[in-house]
C-alpha cells in the first residue's frame, strides 16, 4: 500500500458503487479506516464485509447526501468509532443528463441535490470537525465535464462548476493550514453512471461511450489516494485523470 494512508480516518459518500467503491477497495488495503455511505445499504453491507474479511477496517451507514442529517450521522459515525476523521470524500452523484428542451426539472434537482447541496452538507458536517482537530481534508470528485462543456450535460456540468467554484473559494478562507482541499475531474471511467439516464437513446450511446474508451474507477481511487498520502502541509488541489484517447 502507499505509505500516507496508514490509519487515516476516511469518510466516502457514494461508496456503494464506481468510483466511491473502488476508493474505499484502494485506502483499505493501504490501511486506512474507511466509513462507507450510500443508499443502497445492502451493497455497502457486502462491501464492509469483503473489505474487513481481507483484513482491512470499514463501516458503513446508510446515507442520502441531499438530507444534512445523514452528514451529520456519517461524520459522527467515524468520531465515535475512531475519536477524528482526517478526510471526507464527496464522491456521491448522478448524471441524468438530456437537452434543456426536455425540461426534465425532476432531474435538474436531483443533480442539483446531490451533486451540489450533496457536497455542502459534507462541508457542513465535517468542517466543525475539521477545525476542532485542526485538521482535514475535503475531496470532491467533480468532472471533465465541467471543464469540455458539451450539450445534454447543461445541469450536469453546472452543478460540477458549482463544486469546484465553491472549493477554489473554500480553499482561499482555509489559508490558515487546517484544511486541505482536492477536486478530482474524471473523463470517462467505467461505472453504473450512465444507466441512470432517463432518455433510452441517450443512454445507450453515453454507455458506449464510457465501455469503449472508459478508464476502471481503480485509476480514480489512486488519484484519491495519492492526494491523501500527501503530508499535511502539501495540498494537490486539481487532479485532471481521463482516458489518453479522451477528446
Ligand atoms: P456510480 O453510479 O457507480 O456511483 C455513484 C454513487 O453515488 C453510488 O454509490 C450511489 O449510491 C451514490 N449516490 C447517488 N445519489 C446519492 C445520494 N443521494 N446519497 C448518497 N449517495 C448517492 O457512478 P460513479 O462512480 O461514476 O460516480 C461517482 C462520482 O464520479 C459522481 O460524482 C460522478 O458525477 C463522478 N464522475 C463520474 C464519471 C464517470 O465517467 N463515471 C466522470 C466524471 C465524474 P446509491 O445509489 O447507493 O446511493
Amino acid at each position: 500500500g502507499l505509505s500516507g494512508i496508514e490509519g487515516k480516518v476516511v469518510a466516502i459518500t457514494g461508496a456503494s458503487s464506481g468510483i466511491g467503491a473502488a476508493t474505499a477497495r484502494t485506502l483499505a488495503s493501504s490501511g486506512a479506516i474507511v466509513v462507507l455511505g450510500a443508499r443502497r445499504s445492502e451493497r455497502l453491507t457486502e462491501l464492509v464485509d469483503e473489505l474487513n474479511a481481507a483484513g482491512g477496517h470499514a463501516i458503513g451507514l446508510q446515507t442520502d447526501v441531499t438530507r444534512a442529517d445523514d452528514l451529520v450521522a456519517l461524520v459522527r459515525a467515524a468520531t465515535d468509532q475512531t475519536g477524528r476523521l482526517d478526510v471526507l470524500v464527496s464522491n456521491a452523484g448522478v448524471a441524468r443528463v438530456a437537452p434543456v428542451a426536455d425540461l426534465d426539472v425532476e432531474a435538474w434537482n436531483a443533480m442539483i441535490d446531490t451533486n451540489l447541496r450533496g457536497v455542502l452538507n459534507g462541508v457542513a458536517a465535517a468542517l466543525p470537525v475539521f477545525r476542532a482537530q485542526g485538521r482535514g481534508h475535503l475531496v470532491t470528485v467533480v468532472s471533465t465535464s465541467g471543464l469540455k462543456i458539451v450539450p445534454n450535460q447543461a445541469v450536469y456540468a453546472a452543478t460540477k462548476n458549482a463544486v469546484r467554484t465553491f472549493l477554489e473559494a473554500l480553499r482561499q478562507e482555509s489559508t490558515d493550514g487546517v484544511l486541505r482541499t482536492t477536486s478530482i475531474s474524471p473523463g470517462y471511467v467505467v461505472t453504473e453512471l450512465n444507466d441512470w439516464i432517463p432518455d433510452p437513446e441517450l443512454r445507450a450511446r453515453a454507455q458506449e461511450s464510457m465501455r469503449s474508451i472508459g478508464i476502471p474507477a481503480d485509476a480514480v481511487a489512486r488519484a484519491i489516494a495519492f492526494a491523501i498520502a500527501q503530508p499535511d502541509s502539501v495540498e494537490i488541489g486539481d487532479i485532471t485523470i481521463r482516458p489518453t484517447v479522451q477528446g
